[in-house]
């Protein structure tokens, strides 16, 4: 004795690199065979292609991570030219194509290692983010800077000093630390100098004003170094507060406003210092770590 068995065959295409969207799509096409009495349902080829599957298209996605991890490390090990670099503000193209990465991926291919990659050396993270503890110091600092920032003695000062004040306060409350946490970059404007593998940025580290920096301006971002952190404020301040006034003198850079405009990095610390922190101004004690 023979039996009909219904057969359905599947031409619809999953959607695209998107497997949940794909799975839900699969289990209302096998409902609807089902209920037209088909025992046995067959999809295309096309769905085993689905992020997820260890699938030709996955395959190639590693491969392409691993050939930007290799050309990384080759352009690291390059013998270096008698000129060192100077540190130089990445064009916004170069920015541009750094978030189209990260876009694209969705996280940051240079930042997140797999066992896979760890054969290839550290890998590349031009904007780290920050532990708990630092970050905690980070937004502390940013809250403290925020409320002397409204302070209208404060504000008097630093318009008196030529800086636009309006721009400032906008700027500084856009600043963002990235936690290391956080899988990209979108969104996160302040990142741990220490721990970037960008080339420049480490080059700056080494320089004279970079040792001394507790933190400096890389393009539109603002780089913090671990001295930002062991910042004392001396004996009358706490490093906290010096630590906000340090994210204010960054936030002026910000506004386009360089060390030069006010005659030196310190001469700037100064303006901060005697217009947001008046009583303590002339203390001798207090250092401001900002660049
Ligand atoms: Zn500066």
């Amino acid at each position: 004795m023979t039996q009909k068995l219904k057969v359905a065959i599947i031409q619809s295409s999953p959607v695209y690199m998107n497997l949940e969207a794909s799975l839900d799509k699969a289990v209302g096409l096998i409902e609807r065979a089902a209920a037209e009495d088909a025992r046995l349902v067959t999809f295309g080829d096309q769905w085993y292609d689905l992020p997820g599957n260890n699938n030709e298209r996955e395959r190639q996605e590693r491969l392409y991570v691993r050939d930007v991890h290799r050309i990384f490390a080759e352009n690291k090990s390059k013998p270096k030219s008698k000129t060192p670099p100077t540190l130089r503000t990445a064009t916004p193209q170069e920015r541009a194509s750094y978030h189209q990465i990260v876009q694209a991926w969705g996280h940051n291919p240079f930042g997140d290692a797999t066992d896979e990659d760890s054969a290839l050396g550290e890998p590349q993270n031009p904007y780290p983010g920050f532990s708990k503890g630092k970050l905690e110091d980070i937004n502390k600092a940013l809250a403290d800077g925020a409320k002397l920032l409204q302070k209208s003695d404060c504000q008097k000062e630093l318009a008196k000093a030529g800086i636009n004040v309006t721009d400032l306060i906008k700027r500084f409350s856009n600043l963002s630390a990235r936690p290391d946490s956080a899988s990209n970059i979108k969104g996160y404007n302040v990142f741990y100098a220490e721990k970037s593998t960008d080339p420049q940025v480490q080059q700056f580290l080494k320089t004279e004003r970079g040792k001394g920096a507790g933190a400096f301006i890389y393009g539109q971002d603002v780089m913090v170094r671990d001295a930002f952190f062991n910042a004392r404020g001396g004996a009358a301040i706490g490093g906290e507060i010096s630590r906000a006034l340090a994210l204010i003198h960054e936030a002026i850079h910000l506004t386009g406003k360089s060390d030069a405009d006010f005659g030196g990095s310190s001469k700037l610390n100064d303006v901060v210092i005697h217009a947001c922190w008046s009583k303590l101004y002339g203390h001798k004690n207090l250092a401001i770590v900002g660049n």
